[in-house]
């Protein structure tokens, strides 16, 4: 059976060197959600293959540090051209793992694509400040330098895009980064480091390790690793933040979501229903900018939303992710079908209306895949746990609103505050809910407002810990420290250091 191996100092490989207290390496099952079958074991590793990770960076940051932007951006373009030649195997490496359909992971490769696009213009981007004649004779000015070593903590649902998000931005600005991408789809990542190293990338600077928590406790414990970006569940997200911060480094850390969708008596039904289609059931709802809730303003609004909603839900074909006229694909593993599934089970028993019920469904030629029917709950509440928390699949819920300002409130008061969508054609009342609503990410008959790469992403509440965002300047803020320098060129004479024991002002 295939082994994914970490990728340290430019090559995979290496084997398992973890030392448990029994002596044993340790290998995580990879499955291909479509068959149900394991396909490949992931190295799981451990201390010792993220020392030898730290090593190589050690050794190979200070000079990309010292390589001027412009080289390094081309690397980015180097890297992009060849990730667009390899896209169809990409493609299909990451639907075999992930679960999604073919064209999806292409839709999250290229959203990765245009964050190395933006990393393209790092030059740029990086340029300080200047301050010419702030005194007699000084100038100040500033720069953005690398923090060192960066590792990225990303999970299974975009095993392409969010390792872009953060090491094309980290590496661009002169970081080593080192990637613990998620143990359910680990090859992609691999693929993607293997492509940065044929683009140009110094080893040791864009490196991968596996693991699960054990790796994540060694990462965030390393005295040598100065940041962390972590994208996940938000107990995890909080942990990893409240770990990390408490062992010095810099944190970001996002977490899960619960993204609602208002729909205002004037929206155009039609578009909403097959916005909501693809937001709700897209990629089995496993996004963290899926819309799981929608919110109809008033009973009509409901009545008329519902009926359109069943028939469209009726024509969604789920499939292998090889299948191209599939809506959707399976879901990442078993035990996320299960949990899936227990969500809708709790949705019933608090009392909500299943209108449609997606469990049981099984694929001909393919039973044993994890593949869930969609789901449509109408009735929800807001004291329901089943709203509370975050189901990760194709489940949609209706929660009724009698108004507008209930309608906000319901966004506004959740725990998470990742995404969220108003469909409306009154430009004042998405105007007012834009600026009220507290969300972090808002869309105007947009369903999934992910922002695009020079723009940022982030959400606000339990949907985000720390304070700068990925991507855009927020990630090129987090993957950089400023320094400024304040600077005099005396013309030979000693000043009469009159003030010379007051704190030196520019008046
Ligand atoms: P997850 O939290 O299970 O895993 C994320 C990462 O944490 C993985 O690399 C995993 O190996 C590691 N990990 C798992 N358990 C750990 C533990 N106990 N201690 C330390 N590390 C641990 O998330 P997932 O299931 O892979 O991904 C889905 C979640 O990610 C959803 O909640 C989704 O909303 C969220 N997500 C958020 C965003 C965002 O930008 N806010 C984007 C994508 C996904």
């Amino acid at each position: 059976m295939r082994t994914i191996d970490h990728f340290i100092a430019g090559s995979a490989g290496g084997g398992a060197t973890r030392t448990s207290p029994a002596g044993e390496a340790r290998f995580g099952d990879v499955f291909d959600p479509n068959t149900g079958q394991v396909q490949a074991k992931v190295n799981l590793g451990a201390q010792a293959d993220l020392d030898r990770a730290v090593a190589a960076a050690q050794a190979a940051q200070p000079a990309w540090a010292m390589t001027n932007p412009q080289r390094r951006a081309r690397v980015m373009f180097n890297f992009k051209a060849l990730v667009e030649k390899n896209m169809d195997e990409l493609a299909h490496l990451l639907s075999s793992e992930h679960g999604k359909v073919i064209a999806d992971s292409k839709g999250d490769i290229q959203r990765g694509l245009e964050v190395v696009e933006f990393a393209c213009g790092i030059p740029h981007v990086l340029k300080g400040e200047y301050t010419q004649g702030a005194g007699p004779g000084i100038d100040v000015y500033s720069m953005r330098q690398p923090v060192g070593i960066g590792v990225g903590i990303t999970p299974f649902n975009f095993p392409a895009m969010i390792p872009l998000w953060m090491g094309a931005v980290a590496t661009a600005c002169g970081n080593a980064f080192i990637l613990k991408p998620s143990e359910r789809d680990p090859s992609v990542p691999v693929r993607l480091a293997e492509l940065m190293r044929e683009a140009g990338m110094p080893e040791g600077i864009f490196q991968v390790v596996h693991g699960d928590k054990e790796m994540v406790d060694a990462i965030l414990d390393h005295p040598a690793i100065a940041a962390v970006s972590f994208v996940g569940s938000s107990d995890i997200a909080h942990y990893v933040y409240n770990r990390g911060v408490a062992a010095g480094k810099r944190v970001q850390a996002m977490g899960g979501a619960k993204n609602h969708g208002i729909v205002m008596p004037d929206a155009d039904l039609d578009q909403v229903v097959a916005d909501l289609s693809g937001a709700a059931f897209g990629s089995a709802g496993e996004r963290c900018m899926a819309l799981p809730v929608v919110v109809p303003v008033g009973d009509k609004t409901a009545e008329a939303l519902k009926a359109k909603l069943i028939p469209a839900i009726a024509a969604l074909r789920v499939g292998v992710s090889t299948d191209n006229d599939a809506h959707y694909g399976p879901v990442v593993n078993a035990a996320h079908k299960q949990r899936v599934e227990n969500w809708i089970q709790t949705g019933v028993d608090e009392g909500a209306e299943l209108v449609v019920d997606g469990r049981g469904f099984q694929l001909q030629g393919n039973e044993e895949g994890f593949f869930i029917g969609p789901s449509l709950f109408d009735h929800v509440t807001p004291d329901m746990q089943s709203y509370k928390e975050e189901i990760f699949g194709p489940v949609l819920q209706i929660v009724r609103a009698p108004d507008f300002e209930t309608a906000l409130k319901l966004p506004s008061d959740h725990q998470y505050g990742n995404g969220v969508a108003i469909f409306t054609r009154n430009g004042h009342a998405a105007r007012e809910f834009a600026a009220r609503v507290n969300v972090g990410m808002v869309g105007i008959n947009v369903p999934i407002p992910v922002p695009v790469a020079y723009h940022t992403f982030g959400g606000w509440k339990r949907s985000a810990f720390g304070d700068t965002n990925q991507h855009g300047m927020e990630g090129v803020k987090f993957w950089t420290k400023v320094k400024t320098i304040t600077q005099r060129w005396p013309d030979g004479g000693v000043g009469d250091g009159a003030n010379a024991f007051v704190i030196p002002t520019m008046g």
